[in-house]
């Protein structure tokens, strides 16, 4: 079914027009009708597959026909998402969706003047996303009042979890009304989330996208085995091959990030990094570089790319695999989203064969392949800049080496 046929108001038709939104997702088609009707829904479906515009989408449509506010109502719906970047892309689709409307979204995020964020909540908007930290601590402060919200939701609740934020959560809980719509999104299910989540809803609809395979059929995923020690001349090779595409390339720890981005750097290739050591400043520049273009690698952790979602995002790379196998899923879910095709190819060295294999047990079915024939192999070290400038960059450090004990005996 076309969204031309659905019941959702005409400017939500024409901005889905605008976004070439045509049809719904599974996730989409299942859940719009029952939160239209007024149910609170239990949700889980994997990573990109349009979760976001599955709830916006009713609610949106909901607050553009009844746009009257009670007075002290200081916001209408609440939607708690793990992250402050995920705060700032959610409250980018409901403004892209509710362009046409007059639907007020604001997000409120940590670590900016909280002031101005304070006065527009007194005046009052529609939508307020926000982490369960955040608002946890607007309410401990007396700026949110939520006893008269008509709807919660929930995004990535798996997430928050991860994040700790089952505390807050529980907080926030006291402060709700009893009636309220409430949605429930997850990627992932597990008997923490079963507690969170029926402590919330009343009786949900609980729709389940869950197909046998939990990677996304857009995403075309194959294994590569690569010595630690020559990854980074498989990237450079990757990268070199796809000047154009946006990359994004998945490490371990904060430490192997900083080492990919400098490997890079010798040989000429511009990245940048994301991980939970860099400033909240830095890490939306970096995150708004990359959405822009104008940096078209990024090497990041798993914490920090969770949820993202990334236009153009064509490839993912797992410099080292994941060490929990369900976050291989979520990483190549940062590729193939909506109707977009990805691939992801991950450097699997012999000390991760191990973690290879759980992640195969986890998908319950083995990673194709990528067979790399030896002179292919040789040819990839041989074709390294880095390689061709070895002497020079030795003369180089030589060089810097000796100006600094120049500079020391001085
Ligand atoms: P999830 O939260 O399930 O991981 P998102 O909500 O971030 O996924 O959506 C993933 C991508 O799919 C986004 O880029 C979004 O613009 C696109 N998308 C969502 N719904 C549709 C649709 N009905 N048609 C085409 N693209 C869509
Ligand atoms: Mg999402």
């Amino acid at each position: 079914m076309k969204f031309s046929k659905y019941h959702i108001v005409p400017e939500l038709k024409k901005s889905l027009d605008d976004l070439g939104f045509k049809k719904p997702t599974d996730i989409q088609f299942k859940s719009i009708p029952q939160i239209l009707s007024g149910q609170d829904i239990l949700a889980i479906a994997q990573t990109g597959t349009g979760k976001t515009a599955a709830f916006a989408i009713p609610l949106i449509s909901m607050l553009q026909q009844n746009k009257h506010r009670e007075p002290e109502q200081n916001v209408k719906a609440v939607v708690m998402v793990p992250t402050r970047e995920l705060a700032m892309q959610i409250e980018q689709v409901f403004k892209e969706l509710g362009q046409y409307t007059d639907v007020e979204t604001i997000s409120l995020i940590g670590g900016v003047d909280i002031e101005p964020q304070v006065e527009k909540l007194r005046r009052g908007v529609d939508v307020l996303i926000a982490t369960p930290g955040r608002i946890s601590d607007l309410v401990h402060k007396g700026h949110l009042n939520l006893k008269k919200i008509d709807f919660l939701v929930l995004d990535e609740a798996d997430h928050m979890l991860n994040k700790g934020f089952y505390n807050d959560i529980k907080h926030i809980l006291q402060f709700l009304p009893r009636r309220r719509q409430t949605l429930f999104f997850s990627a992932t299910i597990d008997e923490n989330i079963k507690d969170l989540a029926y402590a919330l809803v009343s009786k949900p609809v609980r729709i389940q996208i869950s197909p046998k395979d939990p990677v996304s059929k857009n995403v075309d995923h194959a294994v590569a085995y690569v010595a630690m020690d020559d990854k980074r001349f498989f990237l450079e090779r990757i990268v070199k091959e796809h000047p154009d595409q946006k990359i994004l390339v998945f490490v371990r720890t904060k430490v192997r990030a900083e080492r990919v981005f400098k490997a890079m750097e010798r040989v000429n290739i511009v990245t940048a990094t994301l991980h939970g050591d860099k400033e909240q400043e830095d890490r939306f520049k970096v995150l708004d570089d990359f959405r822009e273009g104008r940096v078209k690698i990024l090497v990041a952790t798993d914490v920090s790319a969770r949820g993202l979602d990334v236009k153009g995002v064509e490839y993912v790379i797992n410099y080292d695999l994941p060490d929990v196998a369900e976050n291989y899923v979520h990483r190549v879910g940062r590729t193939g989203r909506g109707n977009n095709r990805g691939t992801a190819i991950s450097f699997c060295s012999e000390e991760e064969k191990p973690i290879l294999e759980e992640i195969e047990t986890y998908l319950t079915q083995p990673i194709k392949l990528m067979s790399i024939k030896k002179t292919e192999y040789e040819e990839t070290l041989a074709i390294s800049e880095g390689h061709q400038n070895d002497w020079q960059s030795l003369i180089n450090e030589n060089e810097a080496m000796s100006k600094q004990k120049k500079k020391k005996r001085k």
